[in-house]
């Protein structure tokens, strides 16, 4: 009996342990739970805080973009105001530079402002005698938006014209052509491995690239014409097609848009499209001319870049056309001496460039609406809407900086002084653009 009441005690005190011992543990439990509980409120504190602040920036970056769209609009007026006081049509002048075997028949050429704005070229003419046998040398002035002296590089004229290239992107249409005897320099400056067009091409590909964080997306469209004896080749054509294939230049009267029929385009998806561009080009030109070089100064060559951009955010839309052009040589050729294709070909390269500088003098005299005559010639038909309007226009005069071609150096800087006066014709619309603003 007292043995079974000992093991009851014993049982008894075992159990209050163990009950004591429970207690314990869930009191502890409770604790931990009271714990996590808590953790998990302070959890849920900071992730709503998290969830609110990454509302907030998300909220700001969209009025950051929405800024950035917003500026962007706003640069491209801006922008495109200083391009119009600067003038629609602009002339500058690029003078070769000598080469090692030249040096002894240079001509006397002087750039008197150099250090200043560039703009002032000075050349001694031809010596001319007096009835008394005194030998003098007239002085010629010239002026123009800016003169590049001998030893400018590609680099830095394209520094001058990269605005304009910009305008084609924000939906202008721009033309830049190269004027000039042969061997003055034109080619250099469009097409060489540095020249104008593969610095556009990069150029522009950069912007678009640039420009898809505002909301912009671009398409790149590119061909390249030669006129010659006033029908259209397609220099990015099948070689088998060239000059046998026949291209009609076709106007949209409403869209104010060109087609040239059967013409290849080239999408210039990559900053290196344009180097093989001109490659076959230049590919095309030898199959028609055993000199290609010579095939290349008797016609007009176009480079035409169509540039189309969207904005998904604003749903604004721009469609622009960057034209470059190497013109034919403009050396006054005798068309007395000249027999069969030879003249046919002065012919029209003289009627072709005269027909440029009447258009170009007609829009200047403010006839734009009205006539001017670019049906005249198959290459101002095709720029129709790339000159006048609202387009841009710069003409670059190339010349020779020796004795030799004193008298052809004189008769293109005559020519660029025409285009350059017109100048002050367009100059008038800026007047007015001031005087708007300051009645506002
Ligand atoms: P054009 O196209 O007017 O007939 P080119 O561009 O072919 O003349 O120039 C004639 C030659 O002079 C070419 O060999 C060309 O490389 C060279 N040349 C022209 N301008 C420059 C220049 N600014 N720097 C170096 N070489 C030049
Ligand atoms: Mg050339």
């Amino acid at each position: 009996m007292t043995e079974l009441k000992g093991a009851w005690q014993k049982t008894g005190i075992e159990t209050s342990t163990t009950i004591q011992t429970l207690e314990s543990t869930v009191s502890s439990l409770r604790a931990r739970i009271h714990f996590l509980e808590s953790g998990s409120q302070a959890q849920s504190d900071s992730f709503a805080d998290m969830e609110s602040r990454l509302q907030e920036a998300i909220r700001s970056a969209e009025i950051s973009k929405q800024k950035l769209v917003k500026e962007e609009s706003l640069r491209r007026i801006l922008f495109n105001q200083v391009q119009e006081l600067k003038g629609n049509i602009r002339v500058m002048c690029r003078v070769r530079p000598i080469f090692n075997s030249e040096e002894s028949q240079v001509a006397k050429l002087k750039y008197p402002d150099t250090d200043k704005e560039s703009k002032e070229l000075e050349i001694l003419g031809k010596e001319e005698k007096s009835s008394l046998g005194n030998v003098t040398r007239k002085a010629h002035s010239f002026s123009f938006d800016r003169v590049f002296a001998p030893e400018s590089t590609n680099e830095e004229v394209f520094g001058e014209i990269s605005q304009l290239v910009q305008s084609a992107t924000d939906g202008y249409n721009v033309c830049i052509f190269c004027y000039g005897q042969t061997g003055s320099g034109k080619t250099h400056t469009m097409s060489s491995s540095d020249g104008m067009i593969p610095r556009a091409t990069h150029q522009i590909y950069e912007t678009a690239t640039n420009l898809q964080e505002k909301g912009w997306t671009y398409t790149m469209e590119g061909s390249f014409v030669e006129v010659y004896n006033e029908e259209i080749h397609d220099l990015l054509g099948n070689s088998k097609d060239f000059d046998k294939k026949k291209h009609e230049v076709r106007h949209d009267e409403q869209k104010k848009q060109t087609i040239v029929t059967g013409l290849r385009s080239v999408s210039l998806d990559s900053p290196n499209a344009v180097e093989s561009i001109l490659k076959q080009a230049d590919a095309n030109r030898s199959v028609a001319a055993t000199k290609s070089n010579e095939r290349s100064s008797r016609s007009h060559s176009v480079f035409m870049l169509k540039l189309v951009g969207r904005n998904s955010v604003t749903n604004e839309t721009s469609e622009g056309t960057l034209n470059l052009v190497d013109l034919a040589g403009s050396e006054r050729l005798k068309q007395s001496g000249a027999e069969g294709d030879r003249m046919k070909e002065t012919q029209n390269i003289n009627k072709s460039l005269s027909c440029l500088g009447d258009v170009i003098g007609a829009l200047g005299q403010g006839k734009d609406g009205g006539h001017i005559p670019y049906r005249n010639s198959k290459l101002t038909y095709l720029l129709q809407y790339s000159l006048g309007g609202n387009s841009k226009t710069l003409m670059f005069v190339m010349a020779s900086p020796l004795e030799a071609h004193l008298s052809e150096t004189l008769t293109s800087l005559k020519f660029a002084t025409k285009v350059h006066n017109t100048h002050i014709g367009t100059a008038k619309k800026s007047t007015k653009v001031r005087e708007r603003s300051s009645d506002a």
